[in-house]
């Protein structure tokens, strides 16, 4: 069975067993508890009067013990870090106190802040949770050498600075103006439909009140990111190593790219010896990915599990239509900007294009990070569609740290959803504002899961909305993370194919049935001649 056909399989069923298993999922029982706002708390007493029950503080699960009617009695269990922070607070009788102490209390049934959950599902996420995120650190494991040294090696091979200078131009200039267009889109059609007038005030008062913690964390991520200015000196790592090390995507490129220029300057061919090791090096950075590749089916469901398994079908309803604007805006930015792109300038047929990226989509939506899976995408352009590496070596880190047409058009949904429902509506120059700063936003946004939530706090910020209206969207970001993940990947790959037809590339799709055949193109098989050993000279 072909690869993309097993992570289709394994999506479905992470997402179906997730809807029936996890844990707010429809088959198991809801036999637990969740705080979701610290202003409930686990009482002592059955009518809710009085004060918490001892050793409650900080408890946000608890499993139930009896249904009371409006109130339930619930369970908690004491772990070790439990007792530490009881400790720590001077909470009252907490010396006495064991890890494994059984304590109970009760909470009001009827709270919104009460959220009923299954144990067994909690348990079924954690005993699968493993899967997706062993699979999600064998590919990430390979984006920093890859874009290392793929950029050297295509840096070096380009051999002509102003070759690389129309390239970064050409790039940059497409990025922006990609942006622009789904900028455009998103801003029209929340102007348009007007999600905000859709949301009831109950919902409202819910959704603040529920996610107002989380809310909280984003923005002080949000305080912590540096500065437009600060970001673009910031580009020049003083020390490369570090960078490396630490995975500093924007510093890694420029440091990848400057060390290529540099080899194309050393005289005759003392630079052959680097660049062939580099270029070795890389090959075997791809055979990593197709190993990492293999456990996708199993990485992709469990991932998908976890995600389907938690989302409240709670504020998916009270979202909906928020979300349908989001999806039909992605949708549209999709079919319109890239399918004429793809048309007219890279003269691909966008549906053969999608069908040869479909690895990287899936994965792209698999994994809500266009960081990870940049090495796939990468593969997916280079096997599927003949570009050259030069080109994508180049051009997707860039767009995998800095374009996110996605993310941007989502931001400008969610802002103008979010200031619909705080001040009623915006006026023209907010509205260009919101398109100014979710441009700058969008590049400052890491290529992470929910990276796009905290860089919305500048577009919040710069219209005047009050930055805790994020709780009124946190709820579902997650999901749309997925979908505009794989907008962002689109794009770059787009991108990719217009720049390389733009350098004269012969661009052509890979048969399906070439790629089933031969184990030296695509991603079938290429694992399945098997490891044999390395030959080394001996002096
Ligand atoms: N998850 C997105 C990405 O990796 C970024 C975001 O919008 O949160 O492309």
């Amino acid at each position: 069975m072909k690869l993309h056909t097993r992570i289709l399989i394994g999506m479905a069923v992470g997402v179906i067993l997730g809807l029936l298993f996890g844990p707010t999922g429809f088959v198991l029982p809801k036999d637990g508890v969740e705080l979701v706002t610290d202003d409930v708390q686990i009482m002592a007493s059955a009518d809710l009067q009085g004060a918490p029950a001892p050793l409650s503080k900080g408890v946000s699960q608890a499993v139930i013990v009896q249904d009371l009617g409006e109130v339930l009695e619930v369970r908690w269990t004491l772990s070790q870090t439990d007792v530490l922070k009881l400790q720590k607070d001077k909470v009252e009788g907490a010396k006495e106190a064991r890890p494994g102490q059984q304590l109970t209390g009760y909470v009001p049934d009827s709270d919104d802040a009460v959220e009923r959950y299954s144990t067994w599902g909690t348990w079924l996420v954690a005993l699968t949770e493993w899967v997706g995120r062993l699979f999600l650190a064998l590919i990430k494991m390979v984006v920093v050498p890859l874009v290392f040294l793929s950029l050297v090696v295509g840096v070096a091979s380009l051999g002509d600075l102003r070759a690389l200078g129309r390239l970064g131009s050409r790039t940059l200039g497409f990025f922006f103006v990609s942006t622009i267009c789904a900028l455009t889109i998103g801003v029209t059609l929340a102007n348009v439909v007007q999600p905000g007038k859709l949301l009831t005030a109950d919902d409202k008062a819910r959704l603040l009140r529920n996610f107002a913690k989380e809310a909280g964390d984003k923005l002080s991520d949000a305080a912590d990111a540096p500065g437009f200015v600060d970001t673009l000196v910031g580009m020049i790592p003083t020390n490369p190593i570090e960078a490396l090390a630490s995975g500093d995507m924007l510093q890694i490129i420029v440091f990848a790219a400057l060390l290529g220029v540099a080899l194309t300057f050393l005289k005759g061919d003392r630079a052959a010896p680097v660049v062939d090791v580099f270029d070795r090096l890389n090959d075997a950075m791809v055979m990593l990915v197709h190993l990492a590749m293999s456990l996708a089916p199993y990485g992709v469901a469990a991932l998908l599990f976890k995600v389907a398994g938690t989302t409240g079908p709670t504020v998916l309803l009270a979202l909906l239509g928020y979300a349908l604007v989001v999806l039909a805006g992605l949708a549209l930015h999709m079919g319109l900007t890239y399918g004429l792109v793809l048309w007219f300038g890279a003269k691909l047929n966008p549906i053969r294009f999608l069908g040869a990226m479909r690895e990287a989509l899936l994965v792209a939506f698999s994994t809500s990070s266009s960081s990870a899976t940049l090495p796939v995408t990468k593969e997916c352009v280079e096997q599927n569609i003949h570009v050259s590496p030069k080109i994508s070596s180049f051009v997707l880190p860039l767009g995998a740290t800095v374009n996110m047409d996605g993310t941007a058009l989502y931001q400008g949904v969610a802002a103008i959803f979010i200031a619909q429902i705080y001040t009623g509506g915006l006026d023209l120059m907010q509205q260009l504002t919101i398109v100014g700063s979710a441009t700058l936003a969008s590049v400052g946004a890491a290529g992470v899961p929910g990276a796009g939530m905290i860089t919305l706090v500048m577009v919040l910020t710069a219209i005047g909305v009050p930055a805790e209206g994020l709780a009124l969207v946190l709820g579902i970001d997650r999901l749309l993370d997925m979908f505009r993940t794989a907008v962002n990947v689109t794009g770059d790959a787009t991108a990719t194919v217009l720049i390389a037809r733009l350098e004269g590339e012969n661009l052509q799709f890979l048969d399906p049935s070439a790629d089933a055949a031969s184990p030296d193109v695509g991603f079938e098989h290429r694992l399945d001649r098997g490891p044999h050993p390395v030959e080394v000279d001996e002096e």
